[in-house]
């Protein structure tokens, strides 16, 4: 048993195995092996058990990371498990998929010199290993209480609110228009970054908390917004943001030019075993064709390495930028480029082209101009630059924006802000419809997994809140 701590000077930074990128890209495991149990002793001793920790600071769980490490390097196991779970709801999840170098990790103070504890790795082994061990149950309430909450969306967001009103006694129904429960966790992000059995894994564990979910339902569609307010104490919403920004070019209409989501969610079926149309006669699948991808965020990353996946003959990511000013997370970055990605920086496409299907792109160089009032050097055209990049199947992923909630839940009364985001207040996080809260994606616009479950435990807290004052 490691019963010391302060190892960093002695122990070196150490994350779990990466799989080589020749095999790897050949399927879609995880990248990463599991740490021994060794090594995850190991890897938590090195942390200094700061006095003011500021990887928990830049946690948006404000997960008591100096904690679990203490014990994990004591081998106290359960004890870590426990601590860690009790602010976050997925920290398996979190632990895989955080983008730790701009949070936990990025912020840790041995960074300098010695390299940060691998927060993020020993994490992921904690609740891991608690689920081997069977130290995982679903949540049970002390008390049951007789009060009914609605929550739309089976996303991360609405899955953490799910639970934290669970374990307040609540009857909770989810509603959500996909098939399986996990929102973006299944059909957006791939599966080597996340396997999907680990997402499915805690789905069976909120069904057997005794939460309901109404899958294949669309709010607004299948059943009205009005009837849930009827029908419920509180609704949440956590739909999250699913309208594919796109750019007028010529040439738009061309066979096999499709939105990320599209090309993703398409993937992730195959690999669940569903039958996908687009899939099978070609349009959604990257074999043996040469691939450009648009955009230089994390979702372009994840299309990127998907089509190396399914046998692309090549793969090119296009962005107007360059590396240092990509939105997306230079780990993955790196990643695509072990594994085969080509990256056209200060490039800007301007056309389709193709006949009958599109056969490559006309693309333009670019040069960084003036900081624009974010502070970020515009793209600026270099005249004569246009080039052809030889293109079967072109992936656009240039964002995504809110759909309009005000017409399809015909809630003319809902305040949105002008991104189209739902606008609600800070500290109550109640929409400007009485009983009515929002969290995740669908308040903050595209953002990560971590934010959305801290969104939705926030939301938990004031719903229970409210519902309580309406009692008094
Ligand atoms: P979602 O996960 O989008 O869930 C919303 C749910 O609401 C969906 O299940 C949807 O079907 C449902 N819904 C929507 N409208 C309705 C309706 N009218 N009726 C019923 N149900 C409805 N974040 C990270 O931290 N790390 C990553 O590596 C990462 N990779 C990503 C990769 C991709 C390709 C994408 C697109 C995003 C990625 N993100 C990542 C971001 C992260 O997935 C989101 O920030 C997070 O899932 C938001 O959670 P949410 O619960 O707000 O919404
Ligand atoms: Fe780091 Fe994310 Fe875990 Fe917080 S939840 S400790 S940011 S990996
Ligand atoms: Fe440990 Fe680093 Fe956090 Fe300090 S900042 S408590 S060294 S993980």
């Amino acid at each position: 048993m490691t019963n010391n701590l302060l190892r960093f000077t002695d122990i070196g930074q150490s994350y779990p195995d990466k799989r080589d990128a020749s095999s790897r890209k050949n399927d879609f495991s995880e990248i990463y092996e599991d740490y021994s149990n060794s090594s995850a002793l190991e890897q938590a001793s090195r942390c200094s058990q700061c006095g003011v920790p500021f990887c928990q600071i830049h946690c948006p769980l404000q997960n008591n990371i100096p904690d679990w490490l203490m014990m994990t390097a004591q081998g106290r196991l359960k004890e870590a498990y426990e601590i860690s779970a009790s602010t976050n709801n997925m920290p398996e999840i979190c632990g895989r998929i955080c983008p730790q170098d701009r949070l936990c990790e990025g912020n840790c103070v041995i960074e300098n010199g010695f390299k940060s504890v691998t927060i993020g790795s020993v994490e992921r082994y904690l609740t891991d290993n608690a689920f081997k061990n069977g130290w995982v149950s679903p949540v049970k309430p002390l008390t049951i209480r007789s009060q009914k909450i609605c929550i739309i969306g089976a996303g991360p967001g609405g899955l953490a609110a799910a639970e934290e009103l669970r374990k307040l006694g609540y009857e909770i129904d989810v509603y959500d228009r996909y098939d399986r429960i996990g929102g973006l966790l299944i059909y957006g992000i791939p599966n080597f970054k996340l396997e999907k059995s680990i997402v499915e894994r805690r789905a069976s564990l909120l069904k057997d908390s005794g939460i309901n979910f109404y899958l294949n339902t669309e709010v607004g569609k299948d059943i009205s917004f009005n009837q849930l307010r009827e029908k419920y104490e509180a609704v949440l919403i956590a739909t999250g943001v699913y309208e594919a920004r796109d750019i007028a070019l010529p040439g738009v209409g061309l066979p096999n030019i499709v939105p990320a989501m599209t090309y993703l969610t398409a993937s992730n079926r195959v690999g669940l075993g569903d039958k996908v149309a687009n899939f099978s006669n070609g349009q959604l699948d990257a074999s043996g064709k040469d691939v450009v991808v648009l955009g230089g965020g994390d979702t372009a990353m994840d299309c990127v390495r998907t089509a190396t996946r399914q046998g692309a003959s090549s793969v090119k990511c296009v962005y107007r930028r360059d590396r240092t000013n990509m939105p997306g997370s230079l780990r993955e970055v790196k990643h695509a480029e072990e594994e085969g990605v080509e990256f056209i920086w200060l490039t800007t496409p301007e056309a389709y082209l193709g006949q009958k299907k599109i056969e490559a792109i006309r693309a333009v160089k670019v040069r960084l101009g003036s900081s624009d009032s974010s502070g970020r050097q515009s793209p600026e055209l270099i005249a004569n630059s246009a080039h052809e990049l030889k293109c079967d199947l072109a992936i656009k992923a240039f964002g995504f924006d809110p759909e309009d909630l005000k017409s399809s839940f015909n809630q003319p009364e809902l305040k949105v802000t002008g991104w189209g985001t739902i606008s609600i207040d800070f500290l109550s996080k109640m929409t400007s419809l009485d009983g009515v809260f929002a969290a995740g994606d669908i308040v903050r616009g595209a953002s990560l997994v971590v934010w959305a479950i801290r969104d939705g435990r926030d939301a938990a807290l004031q719903i229970h809140k409210y519902v309580q004052s309406k009692l008094d």
